[in-house]
């Protein structure tokens, strides 16, 4: 209290260089040249100086005369940047392997907390990715990350990238977790559905340096074995078999998303 008295009685004065020095408690406690604020910014003179007042409706009048732009969305998507930041995609090699090794390098880099992996050994019976490891468990929360990139620069294997995909509405806090499911690599034609064992003779390294450049006949064998409705068998497939591979909470965003499209059009 008496400290706070002192402070609120100090009327200032000079300091013992005879620079002038503000009362004390307004924050003035540091010694200031006496001459004041002097701008570096040099002043404007003449027809520069006379018309200085209304230079800040520069921008503004000459928008006045650009056509306006209303964009049509969700009508019509606007595209992005090629390198635009989108939903993550967690890739496959060519014969439908799993690239996530389950390390979780991506988690720990990422700054918003947003990334839960859990890694698994593969197993002859199971193996969804090339070596011995594999992600078990791969989520990304949506509520939390800020698409920063981080995540898909430290994962050594390229299994994670990002989309161009902008429309990530959820209903449901928790629909809002995407689960690995969610967030595969659509399969494409001659990939086969995990797990099925690596092409023969081949190792991890081989995978890494992207020299598997599709299923083998030995692999489609393995998952007719076990497997047989499998969709992704070619016999299957030519049948017309259609490929689950979107997980549930990838089905309901686009239910919702597709309602979001029907609303905005029919305006
Ligand atoms: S983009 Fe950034 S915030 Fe989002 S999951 Fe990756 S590292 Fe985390
Ligand atoms: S996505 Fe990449 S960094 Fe993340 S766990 Fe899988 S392999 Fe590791």
């Amino acid at each position: 209290m008496a400290d706070r008295d002192e402070r609120q009685n100090d009327p200032g004065g000079t300091d013992a260089a005879g620079r002038q020095v503000q009362p004390a408690g307004t924050g003035g406690d540091v010694a200031r040249p006496a001459e004041g604020y002097r701008s570096m910014i040099e002043p404007r003179t003449g027809v520069a100086g006379a018309l200085s007042p209304v230079g800040g409706f520069g921008v503004t009048l000459s928008n006045m005369f650009r056509p306006t732009v209303t964009e049509q969305y969700p009508r019509e998507q606007p595209p992005t940047k090629p390198r635009y930041h989108g939903r993550h995609q967690l890739n496959r090699y060519a014969d439908g392997l799993e690239r996530c090794i389950g390390c979780e390098l991506c988690a720990w880099a990422c700054p918003a907390d947003a990334i839960y992996v859990e890694g698994a050994e593969n197993t002859p019976d199971a193996q969804f990715s090339p070596g011995e490891r594999y992600g078990r468990v791969y989520q990304i929360n949506y509520l939390r990350c800020i698409f920063c990139g981080l995540c898909i620069e430290a994962c050594p294997t390229r299994a994670l990238t990002m989309t161009n995909e902008y429309e990530l509405a959820g209903p449901t806090r928790a629909g809002m977790i995407w689960e690995k499911q969610d967030l595969l690599a659509p399969l494409r034609e001659g990939q086969l559905s995990t797990p099925h064992p690596m092409v023969e003779g081949t190792t991890d390294t081989e995978y890494y340096r992207n020299e598997v450049t599709g299923s083998t006949q030995a692999q489609v064998d393995w998952v007719a074995e076990h497997r047989p409705d499998d969709p992704t068998l070619p016999v299957n497939a030519a049948q017309g078999a259609t490929v689950p591979d979107l997980g549930e909470t990838r089905l309901a965003q686009r239910a919702i998303t597709a309602a979001a499209h029907k609303q905005g059009g029919a305006r």
